[in-house]
């Protein structure tokens, strides 16, 4: 794998065509079949594809297409876990009155929320992204970035007390499933080859931003948390383990870990908002090459060094619709090269054009043009060597 000075990538979602929105419709419904779903994913991964490739992405995602989001997806793959939607939840609780108090402050539907619960014991029953990313490698030959939902991720979201319980009595139990899972996959991804693996652990940020405040983006959030500090420790010690089956010779692909603030709004004010300072000191804890961050929204706050890693820099904001120059691009760079030497900055958007399935934040039009600004700051960039 060869990456050029400044790789220009994606963080993964990108918006999914209106073809596919009613494939995922009508596969709700049962009324298609998961070869017709198929077919008409392959069609819109192409040309999520396609599309980066002709903006100029140097390392290119399958747009996450046959995702309905970047995290509940794996309900189709785990035996174990099962959808619920939130007012199902709700029948499940026992403190009934302080999760509706929660579900008013989420200003989406709760009806429209599903979230992958752990109802059994979990086992993965397919890959997780394998498939998906042997699928991409045979239409392209540029080098490939998979996105994984992290391991604290997905054990907050589907470790539900009242229904995991009796399987796993604390969601640290349901953790030491989630870390063999996630390593068994990364290890099949490595063996097939792929660049870069990225964890997507954006309720970190949660964890720091919202002492007292219940308003949040995403049902992660449900599940009882302890002590900040404790919480972040134990996803540290969850992602080191998931890489660990990684840290021995052989060709490794680059691991990076994504953490935002919420991408479900184009209403940046509803968004949690903070600098990266905080979690510095967990991040540096991490066996992780790449931190990749949001830099490009002003929510983040200045730019946050840690040494020993490159930086995913977010230099677009994927939910407005105005497009960032190259000059203005090429200039928040050369900030951040003061801080980190130029070989370890990739550029991205602050997070995915369409992290969940019917709430794309841009239209695919806007995400390439954004991404083709990007990679022509990059030229700038590694011009002037
Ligand atoms: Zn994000």
């Amino acid at each position: 794998m060869s990456l050029p000075l400044f790789p220009v990538t994606t963080v993964g979602s990108w918006p999914r065509p209106q073809e596919l929105l009613r494939a995922f419709s009508q596969k709700y419904r049962g009324e298609l079949g998961r070869r017709e779903f198929d077919h008409v994913a392959d069609r819109a991964v192409i040309a999520a594809l396609r599309a980066q490739e002709q903006a100029g992405a140097d390392l290119v995602t399958d747009g996450e297409q046959r995702r309905d989001n970047f995290y509940s997806f794996v309900a189709d793959k785990l035996d174990g876990v099962q959808m619920m939607t939130l007012s199902e939840m709700l029948d499940v609780v026992e403190d009934k009155q302080g999760f509706a108090r929660l579900l008013a402050t989420l200003d989406v539907p709760a009806f429209s929320i599903r979230n992958p619960t752990c109802v059994g014991r979990i086992r993965r029953r397919e890959p997780l992204a394998l498939e998906d990313f042997e699928f991409l490698s045979r239409h392209t030959d540029r080098p490939i970035k998979v996105t994984l939902p992290g391991p604290y991720l997905l054990t907050r979201a589907m470790w539900v007390k009242e229904v995991s319980r009796t399987i796993y009595p604390t969601k640290e139990d349901l953790g030491e499933d989630v870390v063999r899972i996630l390593c068994e996959e990364i290890v099949a991804l490595q063996q097939a080859g792929v660049a870069f693996v990225q964890l997507d652990e954006p309720v970190l940020t949660e964890l720091v931003f919202t002492q007292g405040n219940t308003r949040t983006f995403m049902c992660a959030a449900l599940a009882a948390r302890k002590d900040p500090a404790e919480e972040l420790a134990f996803a540290v010690s969850l992602i080191n383990r998931v890489v660990e089956p990684l840290q021995g010779d052989g060709v490794r692909p680059i691991i990076g870990v994504h953490v935002c603030r919420g991408n479900w709004s184009q209403d940046e004010t509803t968004l949690l908002r903070g600098s990266y300072h905080p979690l510095a000191p967990y991040f540096r804890q991490m066996n992780v090459d790449q931190l990749v961050l949001e830099y490009a929204t002003p929510r983040a706050g200045e730019f946050v060094p840690v040494d020993g890693k490159s930086i995913g820099l977010g230099v677009v904001n994927p939910r407005v619709p105005e497009v960032e120059s190259a000059q203005q691009i090429v200039t928040r760079v050369e900030e951040v090269l003061a801080h980190v030497p130029a070989r370890q900055v990739f550029l991205n958007p602050d997070c995915g054009f369409a992290t969940f399935t019917s709430r794309a934040m841009n239209s695919a039009d806007v995400a390439a043009v954004k991404i083709a600004a990007m990679a022509e700051a990059a030229a700038i960039l590694r011009a002037k060597g």
